[in-house]
């Protein structure tokens, strides 16, 4: 056997989840010339791309064109894919470091930020999340009860995962027909008699996170008029001047909004900038509105932080979204900050409580910075966190660890059933061309028990 980290004994490691952030660590450490690596990338879902197919949203399918970056570091000659295998259950943290040089999570923030107020247990409030995961067909979220025969909505947060949710429930049917939205989620917005969503910013115009791309688009709407208070525009001179670009397009773009509102329209997206629920409204444990505050802006160092008026309003609606952020989930045995929701590290090298590094145990993407960046993000963090695993490949000790057959046939012995990248180009040619047959981008196989038996049809 070669020395570690040549063509004959690559550096082996383990990638936990395959989103963007695992995709781009990947490829980071394939491309690099030396020390080799090869990369096993370990996904629960059958499917691969975590919240490129999970999570934008299924009428902004330019976004999902960065999948065919993936499709190339997955055809590397030092790469395979375990889909259907749960880190935690199918195998754990310590047998990965059994069989692994070392092991980088990428697992993403898949949990939900709660507002804490009272209501939000009430039917018909709902995580912005579980949302996104039900309208793109996730198999943890497909069969969640959302009732959307309601005429009003209101989406808590001005980010834009809120921004997405409002669009996908505002926007014409048809258009989203043609998408690859679940079948079952859009049966459900047809027969919606949803007219109006309000979105509740807790500070202003021009501390609200949702980038002017996602504004526009949602203002371009057709048959979607977009109504902001002008007076809730109102901007004084000093955070003027010290707007970032996005803010400053954001007011502007507002700005022209509300001096010319689209005079017809079949639904509505209503801005409410300074405005926080203080309590989710009931009738027999569902909802039926939203007791709301009005906010004023208070200084807290360089930033603004909102502060309850006690000037209060109530907003009829049947659904109630928060859409606050996601959060970041615990590993067994991998070490976990429960406040922050991520693996305590530095730049990419996991930490224990009292700040030791954990040897060979790295995390990148969402799970080690938070649920904040685009999609490109994660890019950077590939590529920062590929350094730290390279540089720290002199410490290894080579023949410590087994051989590449090590975690099939331990999951074999499971009875797991694993998925192949040969399986899951199995499912995306049954999904396209299920698609295909209704004008649809792809359909969605929704449910894992489906996605497996559609796999031992094909053979
Ligand atoms: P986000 O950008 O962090 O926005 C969260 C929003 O929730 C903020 O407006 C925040 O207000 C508000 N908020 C937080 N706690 C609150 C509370 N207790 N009460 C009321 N409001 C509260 O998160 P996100 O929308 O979930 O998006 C996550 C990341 O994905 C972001 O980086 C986003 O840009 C990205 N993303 C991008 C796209 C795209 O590029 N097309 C699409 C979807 C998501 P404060 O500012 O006052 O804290």
């Amino acid at each position: 056997m070669g020395a570690l980290g040549t063509a004959e004994r690559p550096v082996r490691v383990a990638v936990v989840g395959a989103g963007p952030a695992g995709f781009f660590v990947s490829e980071a450490l394939l491309k690099r010339a030396a020390p080799v690596f090869s990369v096993d990338l370990i996904e629960r879902l059958p499917t691969p791309f975590g919240l490129v197919r999970a999570g934008v949203a299924p009428d902004h399918q330019k976004i999902k064109s960065v999948t065919r970056t993936f499709e190339k570091t997955a055809q590397h000659g030092r790469f395979r894919f375990f889909g259907h295998v749960t880190v935690g259950k199918d195998v754990s943290h310590e047998e990965l470091l059994s069989h692994y040089d070392q092991v980088v999570y990428a697992i993403g923030s898949s949990g939900d930020r709660r507002l804490g107020i009272p209501g939000e247990e009430l039917t018909g409030c709902h995580a912005a999340t579980a949302f996104v995961g039900w309208y793109n067909g996730h198999p943890d979220f497909r069969d969640f009860p959302f009732d959307l025969g309601k005429k009003r909505a209101v989406v808590v947060g001005a980010g834009n995962v809120a921004l997405d949710i409002s669009r996908v429930l505002l926007r014409d049917r048809d258009e989203l027909a043609k998408t690859d939205i679940a079948d079952y989620a859009l049966d459900a917005l047809r027969r919606s008699p949803l007219e109006e969503v309000v979105v509740l910013a807790r500070r202003g115009p021009a501390q609200a996170a949702f980038t002017t791309g996602e504004l526009e688009d949602i203002i371009a709407l057709p048959g979607v008029a977009v109504r902001v208070d002008p007076k809730q525009l109102e901007v004084d001179e000093t955070t003027l001047a010290r707007l970032d670009a996005n803010a400053k397009r954001n007011l502007e773009v507002l700005q022209k909004v509300a001096d010319a509102p689209k005079a017809e329209a079949r639904r509505t997206l209503k801005l409410e900038f300074l405005a926080s629920p203080v309590e989710v409204l009931g009738e027999d444990g569902k909802v039926r509105g939203v007791k709301v505050e009005r906010n004023a802006l208070v200084p807290v160092g360089d930033d603004v932080k909102a502060r309850g008026t006690g000037e209060f309003f109530e907003l009829d609606a049947g659904l109630v979204f928060r859409s606050i952020g996601y959060f970041g989930q615990p590993v067994p045995g991998v070490p976990f900050d429960e406040k922050a929701g991520v693996i305590p590290n530095v730049d990419g090298r996991v930490k224990e409580r009292d700040g030791a590094t954990v040897p060979r145990v790295y995390a990148v993407g969402w799970i080690r910075r938070g649920p904040l960046g685009v999609i490109g993000t994660n890019k950077a963090d590939g590529v920062l966190v590929a350094e730290r695993v390279a540089e720290d490949v002199a410490a290894l000790v080579p023949e410590a660890r087994p051989s590449p057959g090590g975690l099939p046939r331990l999951l074999a012995e499971r009875g797991v059933k694993v998925v192949s990248y040969a399986d899951w180009l199995a499912l995306d040619r049954l999904e396209v061309e299920a698609g295909r047959q209704t004008g649809k981008v792809r359909e969605k196989i929704t449910r894992i028990e489906d996605m497996l038996n559609a796999l031992l049809r094909e053979g």
